[in-house]
């Protein structure tokens, strides 16, 4: 592994490092020895009113506001190239705050930081209202523009991707930003300030403010000058920041939140896909995935062979050192969330579930670490905790289905609808169940098939708008519709 360069580790406010108002800092850990990694400066409501004035000041008097569409895609690209040429270093950092392997730092989320950029880079440009046919006494069209200051609030699973999937839309919208991360993960975020200044973003644009939910997320919710929020996290969060902005200016929000995902495999698939998906993503990320699939639905006829592989499969999972290669899974994010994973697992045993396999703490070298092992359970019914919460960590439900309408109905059973796989040769039965369930995202033979040009976000408690694609920048933008009347010259002329 190459030396570790850190970041900064101060506010970053009109393109400059400033320390805390209050002077106060807060540690952030490795969570694969539980040593401490650095301090962070810790920001507040006083802090974020100065970076909200930044971003306004920005928005409304500096550069940013006079630029062309085209400059600004450029500066976005440039971005991009330089997240690039940083990969290396960024991806070390984001194993080292969140604990995922590194082979998954580099080649899944600082890859799709990089691509979701260049992706919005060159949607800056691209950005145009229409014109409404009325009549010949009038010219009607709409404008498209940037919504105004935007607050974004991320959360630890996907640290760098997450703050660059509402990072793209709002620049290339022509916003300006102030952001939080999450304090167990502020590193990925802190280092992408000094490539923003270097891509030649102007001061302002970009404002990052370090902090707790409770202090620097409620402010930035709360805030009357911010324009609209963007949201990944909890269900539980994502109500409060709605409702800080229904007690506050209003601002519209975007919410990216949880889900209990059912992945269903039919009576005639590929049985070498099963072996696959179980080495290939199940347990990605630890499973901290908004849109882990949770809830497996097996057909009854290839239930016990369904079962077999996978589990073969899955012991063959090496869990440990993040830094490793051959690892697959590396430690939970945090003490709080291993222990919350292992209090599921806990309760999924005292409800009567079978644990098929795993069920406990990995051990890992010295005794150290946030780590779990992969947990299958059986013998699962659809009311059991297990199967209706989102656990975020490394457990899957294994269920037995008889019927097509007996799935639909069971997969749809749940306050979530994030995403959802189905497995089956038989593409019209796909589609068909496709059309049925209450799900953001649907994929037909693989999973986790997330891409910058498709959307992605949840129907019901999963959220409210869309991540990533054309639609995302939708609600980054106030539409104004200006109308011309020409009736009176028109007649005057007649
Ligand atoms: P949160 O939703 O609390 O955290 C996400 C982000 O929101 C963090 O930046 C957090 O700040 C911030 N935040 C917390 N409280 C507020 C608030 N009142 N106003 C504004 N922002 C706030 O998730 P947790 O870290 O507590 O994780 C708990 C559970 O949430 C997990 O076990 C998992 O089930 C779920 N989760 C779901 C995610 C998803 O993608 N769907 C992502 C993360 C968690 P900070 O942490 O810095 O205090």
């Amino acid at each position: 592994m190459s030396k570790i360069l850190l970041p900064n580790t101060k506010l970053f406010i009109n393109n400059e490092w400033v320390e805390s108002i209050s002077g106060k800092k807060f540690k952030t850990f490795n969570p694969v020895n539980e040593e401490l990694i650095c301090e962070v400066s810790e920001g507040d409501k006083a802090d974020v009113d100065i970076a909200v004035k930044a971003a306004r000041n920005a928005l409304e008097n500096g550069e940013w506001g006079k630029m062309t569409s085209e400059d600004r895609g450029r500066i976005i690209l440039k971005f991009a190239n330089l997240i690039e040429k940083h990969k290396d270093n960024l991806a070390i950092l984001e194993t080292l705050d969140n604990g995922k392997p590194l082979t998954a730092s580099k080649g899944y989320d600082i890859t799709q930081s990089e691509k979701t950029l260049r992706y919005f880079g060159g949607w800056a440009d691209k950005i145009q209202g229409k014109t409404i046919p009325i009549s010949n006494e009038y010219t009607s069209m709409t404008r498209h523009e940037p919504i105004g200051v935007v607050a974004l609030i991320v959360a630890w699973n996907y640290p760098c991707m997450l703050l660059c999937w509402k990072l793209g839309p709002a620049l290339a919208a022509g916003c300006t930003i102030v952001a939080k991360p999450s304090e167990f993960t502020p590193l990925t975020a802190l280092y992408l300030c000094d490539l923003i200044k270097e891509a030649g973003f102007p001061p302002g644009v970009f404002n990052l403010v370090n902090g707790f939910g409770s202090t620097v997320g409620n402010a930035l919710s709360h805030h009357m000058d911010i324009d609209k929020i963007s949201f990944t996290g909890s269900t539980i969060t994502g109500r409060l920041i709605m409702e800080g902005a229904a007690k506050s200016n209003l601002k519209p929000v975007t919410l990216e939140l949880g889900g209990k995902s059912p992945n269903i495999f039919f009576n005639d698939c590929d049985v070498n896909h099963i072996a696959k998906c179980a080495k290939d993503y199940v347990f990605s990320n630890s499973m901290q995935s908004c849109c882990a699939p949770t809830r497996f639905f097996v057909q009854e006829n290839i239930y016990e062979a369904f079962l077999q592989i996978f589990t073969e499969k899955i012991k063959q999972l090496k869990v440990g050192d993040p830094y490793d290669n051959d690892t697959h899974l590396g430690p939970l994010v945090s003490k709080q969330q291993h222990d919350r994973v292992l209090g599921y697992i806990e309760k999924g045993k005292s409800e009567g579930a079978t644990c098929h396999l795993g069920g406990g703490n990995y051990h890992h070298a010295d005794g150290k670490g946030y780590f779990v092992q992969p947990t299958i359970f059986t013998n699962v019914t659809d009311n059991m905790t297990i199967c209706k919460e989102e656990i975020f960590g490394p457990v899957v439900v294994i269920l037995p289905f008889k019927t097509v309408d007996e799935v639909i109905k069971r997969a749809n059973d749940s306050t979530y609808g994030l995403a959802a796989g189905i497995w089956t040769k038989d593409i019209s039965l796909a589609l068909n169940v496709s059309n049925k369930l209450k799900s953001g995202s649907v994929w037909i033979n693989e999973y986790y098939s997330i891409m910058p040009s498709i959307p992605f976000g949840g129907y019901k408690q999963s959220g409210i708008g869309r991540d990533l694609s054309e639609y995302a920048i939708q609600s980054y933008l106030s539409i104004k519709a200006v109308t011309i009347s020409h009736k009176t010259l028109y007649a005057q002329q007649n």
